[in-house]
């Protein structure tokens, strides 16, 4: 079984070369994943020069290359505990976010002539066991309050346990990230943008004028602006790391026999298991307590060879599928 992402088959990472010398520009970002990347893109499209640095020698991010690439408005920490936490209003927002963001995706693609195999399916959270029925039901009604597109099935692609049924979210997305990432690396550097790997940043000063960034190696980067895209923040150790969780996403995958699974068609929530089997099927299987049964995110977990966790999950996925053994040939994981 190999740790590597199944992205890297048919698409690796670019490198680029180091930042030699001090530059000046309009935006500096840190950070050359999805978020870094993107955001490098809208301001060079609005004629900002921009420099983007990553401490890796490849360029496209540490989490991005590693995603299951699911462009899901449907919320893995349900609505109704968005709701629960935050109100109405703040929900409806952040799902308005969620799909204005996928159709930018979308429309990026198509404006910059990206080839990212973009498509547009259903998302379909299947409860692990029927006792999760009520967390499903629970976010069909929070759903339905704040707007959120959702039906019921009663059938789904994958067995459904005695009695219980699954949400179906339509208009979801999926795309391959390293071809997305690509096309944004040209449409960046098209627009003049430069793009450094192995440049670290290590701190910052800001004036009136704008900041400073010092690197590593000893460069400095002036702009009018710096945009922080590193995932977990290097620029505040405080703020953000004491309320957050260590947490780690497992994915797994494996070929099941052709046909056994409908077009690539569904997914469901994060807290879950994801297979991907060739040629384009997968799915995601929700379990709503994973405290109980144990999923593919972990809390509190620092770093640690990846294939040991990813060990539980194995009979999992084989108990979920039900239709045969599938020799498991993936497994990846990414701490966020
Ligand atoms: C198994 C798995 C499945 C997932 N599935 C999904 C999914 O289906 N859908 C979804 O939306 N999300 C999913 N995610 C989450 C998604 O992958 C991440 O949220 C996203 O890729 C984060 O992108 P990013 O650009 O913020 O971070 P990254 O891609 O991690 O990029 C951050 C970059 O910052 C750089 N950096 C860090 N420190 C410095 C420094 N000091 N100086 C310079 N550069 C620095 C790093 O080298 C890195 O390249 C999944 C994650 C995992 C692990």
């Amino acid at each position: 079984m190999t740790t590597s992402s199944f992205w890297y088959e048919d698409a690796g990472l670019e490198k680029r070369p180091r930042l030699e010398a001090d530059a000046e520009c309009d935006l500096v970002v840190i950070g050359s994943g999805i978020a870094g990347l993107s955001s490098a893109y809208e301001a060079a499209r609005f004629g900002w020069r921009v420099v983007v640095i990553d401490r890796a020698e490849t360029i496209g991010g540490v989490m991005t290359p590693r995603t299951t690439a699911h462009l899901a408005t449907a919320l893995d920490d349900y609505y109704h505990c968005l709701i629960d936490a935050r109100g109405k209003d703040d929900a409806r927002t952040y799902h308005e976010s969620q799909v204005a963001a996928v159709n930018r995706i979308e429309a990026i693609c198509r404006d910059e002539g990206i080839e990212a195999d973009f498509t547009r399916l259903d998302g379909i959270l299947v409860p692990a066991e029927a006792a999760h029925m009520s967390d499903l039901k629970k976010e069909y009604e929070a759903c339905r309050t704040i707007g959120v597109e959702v039906e019921w099935l009663d059938q789904s692609p994958l067995p459904l346990p005695q009695g219980a049924r699954a949400l179906r979210f339509p208009n979801q997305a999926r795309f391959h990230p390293l071809k997305y990432i690509r096309g944004l690396i040209q449409a960046v550097e098209g627009r003049g943008g430069r793009i450094h790997g192995g440049t670290v940043y290590v701190d910052h000063v800001e004036d009136d004028g704008g900041v400073t960034v010092e690197t590593e190696a000893g460069p400095r980067i002036r702009a009018k602006a710096a945009l922080f895209a590193t995932n977990s923040p290097v620029n505040d150790k405080v703020a953000i790391h004491t309320k957050q969780i260590p947490d780690r996403t497992y994915a797994i995958a494996g070929p099941v026999p052709k046909g056994t699974v409908p077009r690539p068609a569904d997914l469901g929530h994060a807290r879950s298991l994801s297979l991907r089997p060739p040629p384009a099927a997968e799915w995601r299987r929700g379990s709503a307590d994973r405290r109980r049964r144990g999923s593919s995110h972990r809390h509190g977990q620092r770093h640690g060879p990846a294939l040991r966790p990813s060990r539980g999950l194995d009979p999992r996925a084989l108990r979920l599928v039900r239709r045969g053994p599938i020799p498991l040939v993936r497994a990846g994981d990414g701490a966020h």
